[in-house]
């Protein structure tokens, strides 16, 4: 049975006496203050204290923005934020990858061009209505005046490997460095300004989800940011990195993070363990490193079913569906430890 009220998010075992915990971030109402800050001439992030962040680079005679936010509303308060220093057009957005709670806002800008990664329009095209539903019913504050999503954000340019785009003098890279958080992870890199932009692949001190992702890949494609060596950091989540000590701050606790939950994994299903019984084992190991993290009750039984997927041979990330999430969550998160 399932025990969390997606209507009213209370919860039927903590009415009868024993703590449950509520689902994934249904329970999460408070508001985050958003900060846009100038990195590098030009080059901007826009951080939401562990709500996911963008990305705004100013060009020559166009704006681009990274990641669009989760719905026409929200969207507004960035271009609010652009229009404090610039008058120019918001021509180009880049998705970093398809998940709901960072492209379905793209229509309030307007721009010529979506652009995203032939991977990211495969996961769009496969199973973007699915995810819209699962990350609205996750996380409902993200999705703030969802009535006025128009519907699935679809790229107008896709690329294999990478693309670079000039804007005006500057110069910008858009690339596939391999699977990660998910199969078509893609980055915004300025070379000359030695500024990232990672989207979900490295966060900081906010908790990498990895409930579409490729374990065994992510921290080789980690390793591949690294040798870009940033001198800064917009991460997914969390604050901007701003110094190289930083940068890399973020880029090995995320890597340390996934690589501890897929040996850890590895090791319970190789002993035949539950699903259930690996779980217990990797919250207990990484909830005393990691419980000040954004979203760590709220990642932690996505990420370890998909490690557990992987683990036992699933190649490919199995689709969420709002029904599979509530599964999920009553297996793992609203019972105690086996
Ligand atoms: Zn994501």
């Amino acid at each position: 049975m399932i025990a969390v009220c997606i209507h009213c998010a209370k919860n039927r075992d903590a009415e009868d006496g024993r703590m449950a915990k509520q689902f994934a971030s249904q329970g999460d109402l408070s508001e985050k203050k958003a900060t846009f800050a100038e990195l590098a001439k030009g080059a901007y992030a826009f951080t939401t204290e562990g709500d996911p962040n963008s990305g705004v680079i100013v060009g020559g005679d166009a704006v681009m923005v990274v990641d669009a936010r989760a719905t026409p509303v929200l969207a507004r308060e960035l271009i609010d934020a652009v229009r404090t220093v610039t008058d120019k057009p918001i021509r180009y957005v880049v998705l970093t990858h398809y998940h709901a709670v960072r492209v379905l806002g793209a229509s309030a800008y307007g721009a010529d061009h979506v652009i995203a990664s032939q991977g990211t329009y495969e996961l769009i095209r496969e199973r973007g209505e699915q995810d819209f539903k699962s990350e609205a019913q996750r996380f409902p504050r993200l999705f703030r005046a969802i009535e006025t999503v128009p519907g699935l954000t679809w790229p107008t340019i896709r690329f294999d490997r990478g693309m670079t785009l000039r804007l005006g003098e500057r110069e910008v890279e858009i690339k596939h460095v391999g699977r990660g958080h998910t199969k078509g992870d893609t980055i915004v890199w300025l070379p000359r300004e030695r500024v990232l932009y990672s989207g979900d692949l490295v966060e900081y001190g906010a908790t990498p989800y990895a409930g579409d992702a490729y374990f065994q890949d992510w921290p080789g494609t980690l390793e591949r940011l690294r040798e870009l060596k940033p001198e800064k950091l917009v991460p997914g989540r969390g604050d901007a990195l701003t110094t190289r000590e930083g940068t890399e701050e973020a880029i090995a606790g995320t890597q340390r993070f996934v690589r501890t939950i897929l040996e850890d994994v590895r090791r319970s299903v190789a002993a035949g363990r539950s699903l259930k019984q690996a779980f217990d084992s990797i919250y207990s190991l990484l909830e005393p490193r990691c419980r000040g993290w954004a979203i760590f009750e709220h990642c932690m039984p996505f990420d370890v079913s998909r490690a557990y997927d992987e683990a036992s041979g699933i190649a490919d990330p199995r689709v969420w569906t709002a029904e599979r999430d509530l599964q999920m969550w009553e297996a793992l998160q609203s019972q105690p430890p086996a």
